[in-house]
């Protein structure tokens, strides 16, 4: 399937400058290995996400498939639309879910990653990935795309981090959630990196765009119930902050840490479902 590129020339995975196959160096960017060993027209093939955005879809849809069909004597179908086909809150702990509850009385600390790719219903999951299909290509067009899932996997987790804080340590109206799942951290997140974009490039229109998403977001987030505020709030300001770093400027290209942050970054996601599964079982066996 990865068919590996021997001879001519390829456009670097960083600049997307024409490059030889051969080339240790990108002579226009100086990227190291322009061409992933010959693999890099294969995965232009995706487009200039790489393949990064049909790996969060497939990620998502998956996952939602396997909590549903996990405990599919309780699937979920009351609610409304909000609720239906809702895989259990039992098969959503088990494989990740965040949230006050899993990290502070059940020490599940690194479900800050898994949360991300776990979704409570239909709708919930629908609504996250048509944002990702609408922003993540312009995101990936912007920062690259290795770059892109780094943002959202990041903000995914600062996200996590501030829901589960916040339902620690919150009271009354500002509490945060006790149980969380979902990507609109990281959608959030996407959010935030837009707002970057555009004022790093001077975009006014980027910027705009990106703060009236997020403040659409917050006001549907306070008018509607059981929709983690606190989570969109910090995905949005990971994405923000990250995309502030140097090695995040818009207007140079990804290098190849980039590359490796994003790998490592989602295997520990991988490994964050396994292991909240592994966890839960040997609990479970005492
Ligand atoms: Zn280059």
């Amino acid at each position: 399937m990865l068919k590996r590129q021997t001879s001519g020339e390829v456009a670097c995975l960083s600049c997307r400058q024409q490059v030889s196959v051969k080339e240790t160096r990108c002579p226009h960017c100086g990227r190291k290995n322009p061409s992933l060993w010959g693999y890099a027209q294969t995965l232009q093939q995706f487009g200039l996400d790489l393949g990064v955005v049909s790996l969060i879809t497939w990620g998502c849809i998956g996952l939602y498939l396997v909590t549903l069909v996990a405990d599919w004597q309780n699937i979920g179908m009351s609610g409304g639309f909000l609720g239906f086909l809702s895989p259990s809150l039992a098969s959503l702990v088990a494989f990740g879910a965040t949230g006050a509850m899993p990290v502070f009385a059940l020490h599940r600390w690194w479900t800050v990653l898994s949360a991300t790719w776990l979704h409570g219903s239909l709708l919930h999951i629908a609504f996250n990935l048509l944002w990702v299909r609408h922003l993540a290509p312009d995101i990936a067009y912007g920062y690259g795309a290795a770059r892109l899932l780094i943002i959202f996997i990041l903000s995914g987790a600062t996200g996590a981090f501030l829901t589960s804080g916040a339902g620690e340590y919150l009271t009354g109206f500002l509490r945060g959630a006790p149980l969380a799942v979902g990507a609109s951290g990281g959608v959030f997140g996407l959010f935030g990196a837009l707002v970057s974009y555009g004022h790093a490039t001077q975009d006014t229109v980027v910027r705009k765009t990106g703060l009236v998403y997020a403040l659409v977001g917050f006001v549907y987030g306070l008018l509607v119930p059981n929709v983690d505020n606190w989570g969109h709030f910090g995905g949005f300001l990971g994405g923000l902050l990250l995309t502030q770093l140097p090695g995040f400027h818009p207007l140079q290209p990804e290098k190849q840490w980039h590359w490796l942050g994003a790998v490592v970054l989602f295997l520990l996601t991988v490994g964050s479902v396994v292991f909240s599964v592994v966890h839960l079982w040997l609990l479970a066996r005492g």
